[in-house]
């Protein structure tokens, strides 16, 4: 391979910060870096070439053991509140950035191998990640961007040839992920903690620059900041409620400023519609259940408005003041994305009072009656409720509410075609199942067989288009028994 197929347009803005901001390092070499996924579509996207990344140079820049021309590699240094308790310190203990590409459409995004080895932050971690949650995160992470939420991207898997110790050893392997940044809400909180202003100054401009350049030219462009990511968190959520999906650690070290779901460790799709969904092993509280997210959200981003006091005003009740009067705004603006995210999913064009209420009687329905949240707004249909009817175990709710929704639906008169476009649009027949992540996971690192997951992943990236074959794919478990995900570390 020529050695300049491999190049990057590296532009690396992070590491220019001052050296307080992360730990600067290489990634340790791993034993027998063997490719076993490779997201073509999105090297594209980067201007990246597929074909040089596939290349055995390619894969040991994939693995960590070669650093491509222009890459500056470093780990990020951030705290955060892990289940409300704040940890000061925490950072990149597995995952070093290689530095920032301009992809195809202008937009800058990181490129950072998680599961590197480790770094001054690893603690008493070995810096390594498994094959399991490494293919998972990609599944998941694919899965979300084809459903049109803002997520981290997965560019490449490749396997370490080297075991790593959990309760049992396990195959290790590198992830390839891609994002918009990765500051986070408890980078923020790493430099507010050690009272370093002048850090946390060039840390919001930099995101301002970054994200939100807008705010650059607002009176106040810090309070203009913490708007936009509230906006953003807001939007966010909203779409993670509306396809089911609990995040499981929603930390404020894995809560984006760029507003990207971040850090898939252990989450999952609900099956059967229960608010009280919790999936993740650690999580005994209930603290990151499905319910509980958006009030999470809200209580990251009041986090995330202390970090920024300092900057907002000099006079700090002032500053207090603002903060406060900002972060009221995340409320209505969840409540306007959750709301009009309900409408496409029961196929209303236009906007009526009784609207949020309608939605929430069915979900009523769907949790007494322990339907399937994804396949029961998959199965409604104007026309008939033929389909939707065997998704409750009791049926009562629903048909009550089938006829309110009819009711509401003729007053808004639409070709009956163009509704069932619609809805068919906003609610996704495939989804990355429990049991199906399981099985494909299972093959992968028991068999050494990625034929499941690579069909798996194609079948995902297309979640709203029936396609005649895929029916068993769109099917919840049978059962619905307890599930639960553990830390994916
Ligand atoms: P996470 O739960 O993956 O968001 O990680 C929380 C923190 O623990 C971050 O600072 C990670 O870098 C660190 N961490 C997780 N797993 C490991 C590991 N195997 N080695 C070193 N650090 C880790
Ligand atoms: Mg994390």
């Amino acid at each position: 391979m020529a050695p300049d197929t491999l190049s990057f347009a590296f532009d690396n803005s992070y590491a220019r910060l001052p050296e307080r901001f992360y730990a600067r390092l290489d990634p340790t070499p791993v034993a027998a870096p063997r490719l076993l996924k490779l997201n073509a579509a999105l090297a594209a996207e980067l201007g990246l070439d597929a074909a040089a990344l596939a290349s055995p140079a390619g894969v040991e820049m994939l693995a960590g053991n070669r650093v491509a021309p222009g890459s500056l590699p470093i780990a990020l240094a951030y705290a955060g509140h892990q289940f409300g308790n704040f940890v000061p310190q925490l950072g990149d203990g597995r995952a070093i950035l290689l530095g920032e590409v301009i992809d195809r459409a202008g937009r800058r995004r990181d490129l950072q191998l998680k599961g590197s080895g480790p770094t001054p932050f690893s603690r008493r971690g070995d810096g390594r990640a498994a094959l399991g949650p490494v293919l998972r995160e990609y599944l998941v992470s694919e899965a979300m961007a084809a459903l049109g939420i803002p997520t981290t991207r997965s560019l490449a898997a490749v396997a370490t040839g080297e075991e790593i110790w959990r309760e049992a050893p396990l195959p290790g392997a590198v992830l390839t992920r891609v994002a918009a940044s990765h500051v986070r809400v408890g980078t923020f909180q790493f430099f507010a903690a050690r009272g370093d202003t002048e850090a946390l100054r060039l840390l919001a401009d930099h995101v301002i620059e970054r994200h939100y350049p807008e705010a650059r030219t607002d009176a106040n462009p810090y309070r203009a900041l913490f708007a936009a990511v509230i906006a953003r968190q807001a939007t966010l959520v909203a779409g993670w409620m509306l396809v089911g999906f609990v995040h499981g650690v929603m930390n404020t070290d894995n809560c984006s400023v760029a507003g990207e779901t971040i850090d898939y460790g252990p989450c999952a799709f609900m099956d059967v519609y229960k608010p009280d969904t919790v999936f993740s092993s650690i999580d005994q509280g209930g603290r990151y259940a499905y319910a509980n997210q958006p009030r999470i959200a809200h209580w990251n981003l009041a986090r995330f408005g202390e970090t920024l006091l300092p900057l907002l005003a000099e006079d700090s009740d002032a500053a207090l003041a603002m903060a406060n009067e900002t972060l009221a705004t995340f409320q209505p603006r969840y409540g306007q994305a959750l709301l009009a995210g309900m409408r496409r999913k029961l196929g209303l064009f236009t906007e009526e009072s009784g609207d949020a209420a309608l939605a929430q009687e069915l979900l009523n329905a769907m949790a007494e009656g322990r339907a399937d949240f994804t396949a029961t707004f998959r199965a409604l249909d104007p026309e008939s409720d033929a389909a939707a009817l065997p998704r409750f175990a009791a049926t009562d709710g629903y048909e009550a509410w089938a006829v309110k929704w009819r009711e509401r639906l003729a007053h808004e008169p639409r070709p009956a075609a163009e509704r069932r476009a619609a809805m068919h649009a906003a609610n996704p027949l495939y989804i990355p199942r429990n049991h199906r992540v399981e099985a494909v996971l299972a093959a992968a690192i028991e068999q050494g067989d990625l034929g499941p997951f690579e069909d798996f992943l194609a079948v995902l990236s297309k979640p709203f288009d029936a396609r005649p074959g895929l029916e068993a794919y769109a099917e919840p478990p049978e059962g619905q028994g307890v599930y639960r995900t553990f830390c994916g570390t």
